[in-house]
């Protein structure tokens, strides 16, 4: 099965290693340099994206994070990993940076000013049978993508996912709702990347 790790630096990590098994990944946090080379994908989970910027650097992995990003390794965000996907953040505060890989612009905590959290039933592409069911916690949406990514979702006319090669992200947490499709779809991503590079 493919390693999938999680950044574990802050955030909803546990969920999304919940997630992860039950999508038959073997499922670890990552926290260093040495973690980060054992595995076959990441998952940068929700939280806050100033804060995983910074312990990323304090860490001293968010060079080595890059330099895999920029080679292809899969990763897939969710919120505030979505946030560290972007080339670009809109708004970013002092001192946050991103570890990039998605040519997207995003606008931090863009549902959130009207309306703290909701959910809402999402259509993505690639995801078949029912609406994935969206938990948008202070989330971000993507003002625009470039011409590399591909939108998978919209809500209320804003992107809600993308995905550029290996590369997805998510405004929403699948991770919290007992639904696995999308990590499945995720880990997919994982195996065959795995299946590639074994040619
Ligand atoms: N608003 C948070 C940020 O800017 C993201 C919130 C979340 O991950 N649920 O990082």
């Amino acid at each position: 099965a493919p390693v999938v790790g999680v950044l574990a630096l802050q955030g909803d990590v546990r969920e999304h290693l919940i997630a992860l098994a039950a999508a038959d990944a073997v499922a670890r946090p990552v926290r260093r340099p040495e973690e980060l080379a054992e595995v076959d994908g990441l998952v940068l989970p929700g939280g806050e994206s100033t804060t995983i910027s910074k312990l990323a650097h304090l860490f001293g992995v968010m060079e080595p994070l890059r330099a895999r990003v920029r080679d292809g390794m899969p990763v897939y965000g969710t919120c505030a990993g979505m946030i560290m996907l972007a080339d670009k953040i809109l708004d970013p505060r002092s001192g946050q940076e991103t570890v990039g890989g998605i040519d997207m612009i995003v606008r931090r905590n863009a549902f959130g000013r009207q309306n703290e959290s909701f959910e809402a039933a999402v259509d993505v592409a690639g995801i078949g049978g029912d609406p994935v069911e969206g938990v948008f916690i202070r989330a971000p949406w993507v003002e625009s993508v470039g011409a590399g990514a591909e939108v998978l979702a919209e809500h209320d006319g804003h992107i809600v996912a993308v995905r550029q090669g290996n590369a997805l992200a998510t405004s929403f947490h699948p991770e919290l709702t007992g639904d696995h499709r999308v990590h499945a779809l995720f880990v997919d991503i994982v195996r065959a990347d795995r299946a590639a590079e074994s040619l």
